[in-house]
């Protein structure tokens, strides 16, 4: 007999629903879920294949160590005992756990509640870091939280949408679906596309701003000093609701037009268009994803956009805001729980003793963590020098994804202790683990995710666990008992964890923190299995869900007042004789993060097959290099060998490869093997964009 589920994508962070069906004979098949507000039935390429991805083939069916099977009995144990022991010897912050936006809220708060309430260091970071986190630190500079105002219906509703480092017709394509219907609906409408490179996306656009990588900054502080100059401010919303406006305008007006024009690279025409089409339209809603994000000066961005939108205030009213689009599944969900290294839980702020104290008094816990924890690639330096003795990799691939791989592969090659959970047995991290963990892959596992409208959904089980696969949370309470942690890791199922996050959301809160879903304290599993998609905040006693944010004011400084932020436009240009080219890294249609699940499709890899470097026409003649030859990239990092595109949709001087194939799927392909581990400076993320090569004929 058939059985239909509705469950939630786990790929790109707009979260759509998805009702999926499992045949008689075992086949899977999906079809979006009308009823869910992120798609009403849409679904993308991906999504739409995922019934082809849920195969056996190459799953990791029971535990290993040091590549024998073992007992779940003896490899917990020994996780247990080997993380104790570093703890023993060399403190708390001797261990690691490097986490995953692919992770359900259930999986990600126990892994938190450990490290940083019973183990007592921050040391847990996550593959979020090198998606969002320039967005997170932008918003609690801005708003005191991080808050995403706004809503999808905002993009429909809005009369002009910004897209800014934003390729949403491969990266978020339901969202550009939505707005593809609303611009053809409204052709009124206008889009603005900014990006160096003519993506698809740009193909809606009434104006494409192909401006020189990492010059948003400047392009933003020019607008800001234009809206002034225009008297286009809104003086109310600014008096009330802010503060910070006049070292922001002195800051911005040093800043002149040809200043901006010479380090965006734009025409004038262009430039003051786009600046007259902000000025004049009341609905903006300005979208931004990695390009802003995955930059040594991505918060500063964050902020230069949110500045604009404070002085007009024009945020958290319908068709009007900033937006983050965030990159996975659940890196909102992991934000809830504190899973980057520099916050707590529930939105609570590691830096405050008071927030400190009262996480731990709800969680009656040993210790607490003092301090912000090591960010991504901070910490593997620390495995790389020694500082990190154990080190437990969850639902991630770092040796493909984090910036100098290479370096990065070393340092988990030389780690003294390396567990990793995933599905897979042979990823180019899984085959460093001396001790390797069988997790539930989609389909297999349930609990929740938070997509970029801060909609928590439920991902729900439909497929029987896999050998003697587990959860992630499951094998993290189970490692926590054996460390002598059991009472306050006795979690029956997802369910309780699910009550005690909600419960911890509510706890001391009275509106002082935008995060709290305290109206679902206390479901039963019936009610946590059937759970409706929703958005936070919920706060006990409130009947109604508040969709946006600020339109008001209520920020969550303790003056309950937005920052505006002072911010610098700098030369962005790292090239030089040795490295001439600027490579810019990101994702195509049809693949996901390093392809260890949609490279099991053959149908999403006939969209394209093989890794390849986008050049313009004339620096594939500068470097003789033919349509479809080899092109050879490089820096002081690392090398690839890919195929070269030749098209004039790329930049002269840029050279685009996206970053998902690794030594599994085609060799010498890793480019984040290339990427140099450089940070910005407020939120760690590292600057996957704007990466100085060389490139030659293979
Ligand atoms: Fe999944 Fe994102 Fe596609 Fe929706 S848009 S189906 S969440 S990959």
């Amino acid at each position: 007999m058939d059985t239909e589920v509705k469950t939630t994508c786990p790929y790109c962070g707009v979260g759509c629903g998805v009702i999926a069906k499992v045949a008689g004979d075992g086949k899977v098949s999906v079809k979006g879920d009308p009823d869910h507000p992120a798609n009403f039935g849409r679904l993308c390429s991906k999504g739409s294949a995922l019934g082809e991805t849920v195969d056996l083939d190459g799953r990791v069916l029971h535990p290993e160590i040091l590549g024998e099977r073992a007992e779940w009995g003896q490899a917990l144990d020994l996780v247990a005992q080997r993380f104790s022991d570093a703890i023993a010897e060399h403190g708390p912050d001797s261990v690691a756990f490097y986490v995953s936006g692919q992770l359900l809220t259930e999986d990600y708060y126990v892994a938190n509640k450990l490290m940083k309430g019973f183990i007592g260091s921050a040391n847990i970071d996550t593959n979020s870091r090198l998606c969002m986190s320039s967005s997170v630190a932008g918003h609690r500079r801005a708003f005191g939280s991080d808050t995403v105002p706004g809503t999808y219906e905002d993009i429909e509703l809005a009369d002009l949408v910004i897209l800014t480092g934003s390729n949403l017709a491969w990266c978020h394509p339901v969202v550009y679906q939505r707005l593809a219907a609303a611009k053809a609906t409204r052709p009124g409408m206008k889009v603005v596309v900014i990006d160096p490179r003519q993506t698809m996306t740009a193909d809606i656009a009434d104006l494409h701003l192909a401006i020189r990588p990492d010059s948003d900054v400047a392009l933003f502080v020019g607008l800001f000093e234009h809206l002034i100059a225009l008297n286009a401010i809104d003086q109310n919303y600014v008096a009330e609701h802010t503060t910070g406006f006049a070292e922001a305008f002195s800051s911005a007006s040093g800043t002149s037009f040809n200043e901006v024009l010479e380090l965006t690279g734009l025409p004038a025409m262009q430039l003051r268009e786009f600046y007259r089409l902000f000025a004049a339209t009341e609905k903006v809603v300005t979208c931004y994803s990695q390009g802003v994000n995955q930059s040594s000066s991505g918060t500063d961005k964050v902020n230069a956009i949110i500045n604009c939108h404070l002085a007009t205030g024009r945020i958290g009213r319908p068709g009007m805001g900033p937006f983050s689009l965030t990159g996975q599944p659940n890196a909102m969900g992991g934000r809830e729980v504190g899973g980057l290294a520099n916050m707590l839980a529930a939105h609570m702020a590691i830096e405050s003793a008071e927030d400190r104290n009262r996480v731990q008094r709800f969680w009656r816990s040993p210790a607490i963590a003092e301090k912000p924890g090591l960010k991504a690639v901070d910490m593997f330096r620390a495995v790389a020098d020694g500082r990190i003795k154990s080190l437990w990799i969850m639902a991630t691939n770092p040796v493909v994804s984090m910036p100098d791989a290479d370096a990065v592969e070393a340092a988990i090659k030389a780690c003294p202790f390396v567990v990793v959970s995933d599905v897979l047995k042979d990823t180019d991290t899984a085959r460093h683990a001396h001790v390797l963990l069988p997790s539930l892959g989609w389909g297999e596992k349930s609990g929740t995710v938070t997509n970029s409208e801060r909609r928590i959904s439920r991902q729900r089980s439909f497929l029987d666990a896999p050998g003697e696969a587990r959860a992630d949370w499951w094998q993290l309470a189970e490692v926590a008992r054996r460390m002598g942690f059991s009472q306050a890791f006795d979690f029956p199922s997802n369910a309780e964890i699910f009550d005690e996050h909600a419960a911890l959301s509510a706890f001391e809160n009275n509106g002082n923190r935008d995060f709290d879903i305290g109206s679902y304290v206390g479901m039963n599993r019936q009610a946590y299995d059937e759970l409706p998609p929703f958005q936070w905040p919920q706060p006990a006693g409130h009947g109604a869900t508040e969709t946006r944010f600020f339109a008001k004011g209520g920020f969550y400084h303790a003056d309950g007042k937005a920052r505006f932020i002072t911010v610098k436009p700098a030369a962005s240009d790292r090239t030089n004789a040795d490295y001439p080219f600027t490579l810019n890294t990101g994702r195509i249609r049809d693949q996901w993060h390093t392809m260890t699940r949609t490279g099991k499709s053959a149908r999403l890899s006939s969209h394209i097959a093989e890794p390849f470097a986008e050049l313009h026409p004339r620096d594939a003649i500068e470097i003789d290099v033919g349509k479809a030859g080899l092109v050879e990239i490089e820096s002081p990092h690392g090398r690839a060998v890919v195929r070269a595109l030749i098209t004039e949709r790329q930049a002269r001087g840029s050279i685009f490869v996206p970053m998902h194939w690794n030594d599994q799927f085609a060799a010498k392909a890793r480019i984040d093997a290339l990427v140099a581990p450089l940070t910005d400076a407020h939120s760690g993320q590292p600057a996957s964009k704007n990466v100085a090569v060389a490139a030659r004929r293979f």
